[in-house]
């Protein structure tokens, strides 16, 4: 599998780093718009390629490299400073990913190329990719809220002393502060969530689910504070979406695509079977009457700011 990084800022840099250890890609290029940070992310990761993977890893400053790519990852523009939110980077990354995208579509295979997208505010960014790029919904493919499903699951998993790899435990909507967490459909393996506490005595009340939410939606903001930026966490979720991708493995994923058309067209996260066509189904769990009023709120959001931007 070929693939392509668009913009090698630390979020680039890490997913990078996480997909080359897959083994899954034969070739990997990078762009970003500064040339020398990207070829020199090219040199680095194919010296640390050497302890695992063969993989041809190139860098050039336009964007002819990027034919034969299967998949493209969009991690460019602006990311959030402390204290701001995803939505604060609308305008920059409008602007960045109205640059990118044609480019990428007039140098790829538009019958067959799946496009991720990383780069925040994630909904809306997928909606404005899959709109420039013309592809069909299915493969313009945000990460949407595989990473906050992912935190979930490790609050949970601590919180429980279950593994995390147990967890049916999903959040939806938005990538960002207006996301669900699906409590009503959350399982530990076959058994319900209320079940499994009940049987492990292990209570979960309310005010304990609320803290959790907290930390969840919170959780970039913590690390941005203590970090200055997340990357880890995004370029695992990257790798695992793309395990999924080249493997066909039709795994369910809280990814975000367009679902819907015209007015009414919204793209954010549900769960959805992924294999190498890209979004294959997408699934409607049970929701309480709570969280149906939450996520239809959360596409309610994401659309207000992609009309916002007049595209
Ligand atoms: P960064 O500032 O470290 O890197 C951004 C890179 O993009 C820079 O190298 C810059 O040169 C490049 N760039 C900007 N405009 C470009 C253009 N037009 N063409 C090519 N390259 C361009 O930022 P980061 O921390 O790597 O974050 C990148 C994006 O990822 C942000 O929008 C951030 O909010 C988002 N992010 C998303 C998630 C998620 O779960 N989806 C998680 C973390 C970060």
């Amino acid at each position: 599998m070929k693939i392509a990084i668009i913009g090698l800022g630390s979020v680039g840099s890490a997913v990078a780093t996480a997909v080359a250890r897959t083994g899954v890609a034969h070739e990997m290029f990078l762009f970003d718009r500064d040339g020398v940070r990207a070829r020199a992310a090219a040199e680095d990761l194919g010296h640390a390629a050497a302890f695992s993977f063969d993989i041809k890893i190139t860098a050039a400053s336009n964007y002819r490299a990027i034919r034969g790519s299967d998949v493209v990852i969009i991690a460019a523009g602006a990311n959030q400073k402390p204290g701001e939110t995803r939505t604060d980077l609308l305008n920059a990354n409008v602007a960045v990913m109205s640059d990118i995208i044609p480019r990428v579509m007039a140098n790829v295979d538009a019958r067959r190329v799946l496009i991720i997208i990383v780069t925040n505010p994630l909904d809306v960014m997928v909606m404005l990719a899959q709109k420039l790029s013309k592809l069909p919904a299915a493969r313009v493919i945000g990460t949407g809220t595989m990473l906050d499903s992912a935190r979930l699951r490790t609050i949970l998993s601590r919180s429980l002393g279950v593994s995390t790899q147990s967890l049916n435990t999903y959040v939806l909507g938005e990538h960002g502060d207006s996301s669900v967490i699906n409590w009503a459909s959350a399982s530990v393996g076959a058994v319900a969530l209320d079940d499994f506490c009940r049987q492990t005595k292990n209570p979960l009340p309310a005010a304990a689910r609320r803290t959790i939410e907290h930390r969840v939606r919170n959780a970039a903001y913590e690390i941005i504070r203590g970090r200055g930026a997340t990357w880890d966490g995004i370029g695992a979720a990257v790798s695992d979406l793309l395990l999924c991708i080249a493997r066909d493995e039709r795994r369910i994923l809280t990814v975000s695509t367009v679902d819907g058309t015209g007015r009414s067209a919204v793209a954010m996260s549900r769960p959805r079977v992924v294999g190498a066509g890209g979004v294959m189904a997408t699934l409607s769990p049970k929701l309480s009457p709570a969280e149906s009023v939450a996520l239809r709120r959360s596409g309610q959001i994401i659309r207000k700011n992609y009309d916002s931007i007049g595209k």
